[in-house]
């Protein structure tokens, strides 16, 4: 399919007039020449943002079934791009192809989850609780609660994941989902695969008779089109992936508006392992492999990396380091996302070197003439310097990774205790570590959204138990996950109707539960 530049606004294309970018090669370190992509302006965020308006009401009314089928025909149109995605994702991200395929499976799969998701119903949360006419010392009314969405939504994707958490990724899946129509600012680090896969969800709703304007594609800096996007009176929920920098811009902006919204940034965290005194004994040179290979996956760029080591000195520790170096050592360089990216990483290790009493123990092997390659790196230091040091717990988005010796448990659990807000933390134990975790578990569950024994935090299952979420700076809000099928629940509040007529009711609510789902009635599940 042959690129154009162009915007995507409802069922039409716009050139955008407000200035231009091409997308750019990371590995040939140079520009694809065409189609440049033009940006928008704020009549074009006032036009998407009108049209999100306008088909808000009918869009979210649709059936159900309606909605689950445009949500399919999403993934069969991304599909049908073929090779042609895969081939301009790796060009634009210097991601390889193979974890691309495999990248393109979950978005699909994402959206057929999602699909699977409206048509149970269950996300609806529908409650009845019916009249007690004759309850004393009062009646009680007839009260029906369904959750309805907040209304358009504005989604950043994240240049890491420039499929399945970026168009048609995850955000813009849960919110269509939930009945919102979305309005995505593409990232300027994959501006093809933008258009690609912004032209398949365009297809798939002119094709599924959805209402104009359930999806647009807007083009633009971030700090232009994504300021006026959040700022804008329509847009009612955010979803963005990314800096801790721009996800705390958005945020003060979504907060500053006359009607504040919620906005899910996903942003910063070190996913802290600890590797307690039995597993480590048992086992270090393993345990190095695994965690030099996750730290490597992607060239580090994971959300989930695990940025920092923790165990007890000792010899085993000294195992573990010394296999993990010698791992490490031999990991090749690899092309990160944009040489911004790539840049912040450099500066991030060169103020990790600067610190006293930190000694880089690794460095992976030279990037020979590649550009904006990054060379993996491994860090050691001790628990009483990480305390004093709260530069030692800034995220370096990469393939490094900083191992703290503490002297005992108590000082594993005075360094977990002054962690910052964590994706993940995991524990690598055998049963005689129980006790120790034990201690540690009631801190991780106040720092973290996932806790994973004995695996490593990279890789992240998309299905209806995943928490991808955590405290400040993991996001701006800890009280959801955007993976997984609970990623709805972002864009949905609760209404409740009291004493109202059942043909006014929504179907969900209604007394003869017409979509078959299930309920929760007068306190106890009903089975459809
Ligand atoms: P980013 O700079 O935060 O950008 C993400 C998206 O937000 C882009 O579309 C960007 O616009 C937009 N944006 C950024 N600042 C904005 C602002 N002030 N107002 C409005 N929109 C804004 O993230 P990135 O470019 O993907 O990567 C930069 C750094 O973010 C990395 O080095 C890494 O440290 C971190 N990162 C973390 C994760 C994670 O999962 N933890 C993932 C990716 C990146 P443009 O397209 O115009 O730039």
């Amino acid at each position: 399919m042959q690129l154009t530049g162009e915007m995507l606004i409802g069922h039409e294309a716009v050139r955008g007039q407000a200035g231009s970018q091409r997308a750019f090669n990371p590995a040939a370190n140079a520009e694809i020449a065409e189609p440049p992509f033009g940006f928008g302006s704020r009549e074009d965020v006032d036009r998407a943002v009108g049209l999100a308006t306008r088909a808000f009401d009918p869009y979210r009314n649709l059936p159900l079934e309606r909605r689950a089928a445009f949500l399919e025909a999403i993934a069969d149109e991304i599909m049908a791009l073929g090779d042609a995605l895969i081939e301009r994702a790796h060009a634009e991200s210097g991601l390889p192809v193979a974890r691309l395929t495999g990248e393109r499976a979950r978005t699909t799969g994402q959206l057929r989850l999602f699909a699977q998701v409206v048509r149970d119903g269950h996300f609806l949360r529908a409650t009845v609780d019916t009249a007690q006419p004759e309850r004393q010392p009062a009646p009680r009314a007839d009260l029906r609660l369904a959750k309805i969405p907040l209304g358009p939504v504005a989604v950043f994707g994240a240049s890491n994941f420039p499929l399945a958490f970026s168009v048609a990724g995850g955000d813009t899946a849960s919110a269509l989902a939930a009945g919102a129509p979305v309005i995505v600012k593409a990232h300027s680090a994959h501006l093809g695969t933008s258009e690609l896969v912004g032209r398949a969800v365009q297809r798939a709703a002119q094709r599924q008779g959805m209402p104009e304007g359930v999806f647009s594609l807007l083009i633009g800096a971030g700090r232009d089109i994504g300021e006026a996007l959040v700022a804008h009176p329509g847009i009612k929920a955010v979803g963005f992936t990314g800096s801790r920098q721009g996800g705390l811009a958005l945020l003060r902006i979504a907060n500053s508006r006359h009607e504040p919204i919620p906005v899910y940034a996903e942003m910063s965290s070190i996913n802290p392992v600890f590797l307690l005194p039995q597993a480590l004994a048992a086992r270090p040179e393993a345990l190095a492999q695994g965690f030099a290979d996750s730290l490597t996956m992607g060239a580090g760029q994971f959300c989930t990396n695990p940025g920092l080591v923790l165990a007890i000195d000792g010899p085993d520790l000294g195992r573990f380091v010394d296999a993990a170096a010698k791992a490490l050592s031999a990991k090749a360089a690899q092309t990160m996302l944009t040489p911004g990216i790539h840049a912040a990483y450099l500066d991030g290790r060169a103020q990790v070197d600067a610190l006293e009493g930190v000694e880089r123990v690794a460095c992976g092997s030279e990037a020979a003439g590649q550009a904006n390659a990054a060379q993996a790196a491994l860090y050691v230091t001790d628990a009483q310097r990480l305390l004093r040091t709260p530069a030692l717990q800034a995220e370096m988005f990469g393939p490094a990774s900083v191992v703290v010796k503490a002297r005992s448990v108590d000082e594993l659990l005075q360094v977990a205790d002054l962690l910052e807000g964590q994706l993940t933390a995991t524990l690598h134990l055998d049963e005689g570590d129980h006790d120790a975790a034990r201690r540690l578990l009631p801190v991780l569950e106040r720092k973290c959204g996932r806790i994973l024994a004995n695996g490593f935090p990279t890789g992240v299952e998309v299905c209806h138990a995943m928490v991808h979420g955590g405290p400040f700076p993991a996001t701006s809000n800890p009280m959801y996950s955007s993976v997984g099928s609970s990623a709805i629940d972002r864009f949905l509040r609760p209404v409740c109707y009291q004493d109202l007529p059942d043909g006014l009711l929504p179907a969900a609510l209604k007394k003869t539960n017409p979509q078959g789902i299930w309920r929760l009635v007068n306190g106890a599940m009903a089975q459809p």
